[in-house]
């Protein structure tokens, strides 16, 4: 496991030059009146947003707590509608050499492995959507995305903890003491973030909700998989597994040129919340799934080592901007989500790319806190219809066996049957738009719906953003 669990350390913190007050300089907008934002926290959605900005030609200053940056855990998924937006970046050719290309996910019954649903991922999603999916090493994604960053000028401090923000100066202070001001601050500090509790008093501790799962996270040697014939096709046919049964499920896929096996285990425990990656009994994690596909256990049987903490998401709030308007949330601190549809980071690069795209709108300083709004009201009701299809597909995942589920295989039966009879690949790119899609899927398996695929992965939040901010007279 140490190979996938650790965290890079590309950035040293004693290459930090103390500073005391500073004036976070831009070289946005006009010459003569600069815009001037400060990013807080530096995960895949802060990253992203900090690269956005920057290449609108605005100056960003990346504060981030870590003294070592990285990312914890090994696989994450891209679906298209985030390596769009890499594409946009600029990025897209940077990922070459460290994802896998997906073939399928396949959804199979907990017990025997039976196929229940697939959802054909390359190169389907990208003749359809015009992006595809991949697996990658998080560690990867991260290192890709910091050294975009800094290639695009952003001013990054680690070991910058900020402790408090003013929202009308706007400014944030640091636990040195230190303070960096701006015309608008980005809170990207993550699901527990503590600015958005600063921001929001009123609503106390209960937006940060404990689900009703807790997730086991592990690795296996693809080597030692490789050399099993009986597990060798989970790597040479690389897709994502999820077998799913009563209040459990595992998501499994090969990742680093199919090097690791990479596992997210659900299960009904109850560990604590706010405790992350705490080590996971062994034991008690394969006790979990006793009986369970022997092909799945005889992959638990390889793990040597797992970690383990329970999954939590944010509930909708009544906003994401503060009362000046200088201060916004993102990615995970404003809407993170039960992962069930894979999406949450997804979001994040969302989020960030709409908020340059309304950045790059501002006629002047005074233009912020109504495209700050303009953000909200583009990017809100999408992340809330996937934190609630997130929790959707999971309840749908967890059925226990007995008539709901019966009615669920046979659904998915259904449109497997349809799908290998071969479906036609229409191109289907939707136009941009807010709408969300209903919450009576046709299809259980909601990835592969005719109505919430298209909407899911063929979401261009660039060009939606163009769009409203055009229509706002932007
Ligand atoms: P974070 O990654 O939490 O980053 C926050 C950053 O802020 C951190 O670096 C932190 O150190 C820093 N910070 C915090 N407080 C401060 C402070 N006071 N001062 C300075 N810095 C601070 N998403 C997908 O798209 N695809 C997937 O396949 C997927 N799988 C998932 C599987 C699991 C089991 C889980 C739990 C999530 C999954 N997600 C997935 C969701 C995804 O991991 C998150 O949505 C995403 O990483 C959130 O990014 P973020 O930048 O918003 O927050």
């Amino acid at each position: 496991m140490a190979s996938s669990s650790s965290a890079c350390s590309y950035i040293n913190a004693d290459t930090q030059t103390p500073r005391r007050r500073h004036t976070v300089s831009g070289t946005g907008m006009t010459a003569s009146s600069p815009l001037k934002v400060i990013v807080v926290g530096a995960g895949l959605g802060g990253l992203a947003c900090a690269i956005a900005i920057a290449r609108k030609g605005i100056h960003v200053v990346l504060l981030e707590q870590a003294h070592i940056l990285g990312e914890v855990g090994a696989g994450i998924q891209i679906p298209p509608n985030s390596t769009s937006i890499l594409r946009n970046l600029g990025l897209f050719d940077k990922f070459q050499d460290v994802i896998v290309w997906p073939q399928s996910v396949f959804v199979r019954r907990y017990s025997d492995g039976q196929v229940l649903g697939t959802t054909p991922l390359n190169p389907y999603l990208t003749q359809r959507y015009g992006s595809p999916y991949w697996f990658i090493h998080r560690a990867d994604y991260h290192r890709i995305l910091h050294d975009a960053a800094v290639e695009n000028g952003v001013d990054i401090h680690i070991n910058s903890r900020v402790v408090s923000v003013d929202e009308t100066a706007p400014s944030a202070t640091l636990a040195t003491g230190e303070v960096f001001e701006a015309d608008l601050v980005i809170t990207a500090d993550g699901i527990r973030s503590r600015i958005r509790d600063q921001l929001f008093p009123e609503l106390n501790d209960d937006v940060y909700v404990a689900s009703n799962v807790s997730a086991y996270r592990a690795c296996v040697s693809g080597e030692r998989m490789q050399s099993d014939p009986e597990l060798r096709d989970l790597l040479d046919d690389p897709g994502a597994t999820s077998w799913i049964g009563p209040g459990r499920h595992i998501m499994a896929y090969p990742i680093r040129d199919k090097s690791i096996y990479n596992l997210v285990m659900l299960y009904p425990g109850d560990t604590a919340p706010g405790i992350w990656n705490s080590r996971g009994d062994i034991a008690e994690m394969r006790a979990e799934y006793k009986g369970w596909d022997p092909k799945l256990t005889k992959v638990i049987s390889m793990i040597e080592d797992c970690l383990t903490w329970k999954i939590c998401y944010v509930r909708e709030l009544p906003t994401w901007v503060s009362a000046s308007g200088k201060v916004v949330l993102l990615g995970d601190a404003a809407h993170a989500t039960v992962p069930f549809l894979a999406q949450g980071a997804a979001m994040a690069l969302e989020d960030g790319v709409t908020l340059a795209e309304c950045l790059d709108r501002a006629h002047s300083k005074a233009d912020i806190p109504k495209l700050m709004h303009l953000y909200e009201k583009i990017r809100k009701a999408r992340c809330t219809r996937v934190q609630l299809g997130s929790m959707q597909n999971g309840d749908v995942w967890h059925l226990a066996d007995g008539p709901e589920q019966q009615n669920r295989d046979s659904l998915m039966a259904a449109e497997e049957a349809k799908r290998v009879e071969g479906a036609k690949v229409e191109r289907k790119i939707p136009e941009p738009s807010m709408e969300i899609p209903s919450y009576n899927l046709k299809n259980p398996l909601f990835w592969s719906d005719d109505e919430f695929q298209p909407w899911l992965f063929g979401h261009d939040a660039v060009k939606t953003a163009d769009l409203y901010l055009t229509q706002a007279g932007y």
